[in-house]
């Protein structure tokens, strides 16, 4: 038996400012299509109440973290609010190169350095539909310090700033159709004719096998 290539997948990188819903957009997302990888984040942030080590994130000291960069270990890091976060490059490389849909929720920074390095990543850049929103349920949220969430909220102008780097922007204001928008993305992207170039020369096999037959 003949082992045929495989196509690359699809690395979707979903970004946009802290409070936009990119958690509970890929979270539904993830709910409707259980094949799509999801990368798993290492950082230095404490652990919230009801979050679970190796599931919402690998938590780590900073001196483990530094280690890890030193090894050259993320796809990309950032700093967010005094905390280090980063995706596992190896892991999510290999998924990708495996054929996977593989999702990464990251900040604006960490898009940044992943369009770099991985320029055929999808990036998607999620908006809520006002700053007066944004504020709303940042503080609906209740995970964060009114200092944190203001820091939060001084930083999205500079972040809107950046909405021309990405491929798609998706704003988030019925949570329903922003998941169908960015479903909608992953499925157009998978069909790209660049993407299935191997599953192409296999169909178009059988095709010419059945006609000499
Ligand atoms: P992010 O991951 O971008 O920081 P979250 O997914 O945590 O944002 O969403 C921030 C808050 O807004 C959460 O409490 C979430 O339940 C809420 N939220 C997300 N999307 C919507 C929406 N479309 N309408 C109303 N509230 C939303
Ligand atoms: P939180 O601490 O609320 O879970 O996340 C804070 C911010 O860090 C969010 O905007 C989230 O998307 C981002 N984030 C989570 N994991 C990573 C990561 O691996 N890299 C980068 N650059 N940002 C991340």
């Amino acid at each position: 038996m003949t082992v045929r290539k495989k196509d690359e997948g699809v690395l979707l990188v979903v970004s946009g400012p802290s409070g936009a819903g990119k958690g509970t957009i890929c979270n539904a997302l993830r709910q409707l299509h259980p094949e799509i990888r999801y990368s798993i984040s290492v950082t230095t942030r404490p652990q919230r109440v009801g979050e679970v080590d190796g599931v919402n994130y690998f938590f780590t000291t900073e001196e483990n973290f530094r280690k890890m960069l030193a090894e050259d270990a993320f796809l990309e890091y950032a700093e967010v609010y005094t905390n280090l976060y980063g995706t596992p490059r190896k892991q999510v490389l290999d998924m990708v190169k495996d054929g996977q849909t593989v999702l990464l929720e990251i900040d604006i920074q960490g898009a940044m350095q992943v369009k770099k390095k991985f320029p055929s990543g999808i990036f998607i850049y999620v908006v809520p539909p006002s700053l007066q929103e944004l504020s709303h349920r940042l503080y609906a949220r209740d995970t964060d310090t009114q200092e944190v969430i203001q820091a939060r909220l001084n930083k999205v102008t500079d972040e809107l700033a950046l909405a021309h780097k990405y491929d798609y922007i998706v704003v988030n204001d019925k949570l329903d159709e922003a998941v169908d928008k960015v479903r909608a993305i992953m499925v157009a992207e998978r069909c790209k004719l660049s993407r299935n170039q191997e599953q192409i020369n296999h169909i178009f096999d059988r095709y010419i096998i059945k006609e000499v037959l």
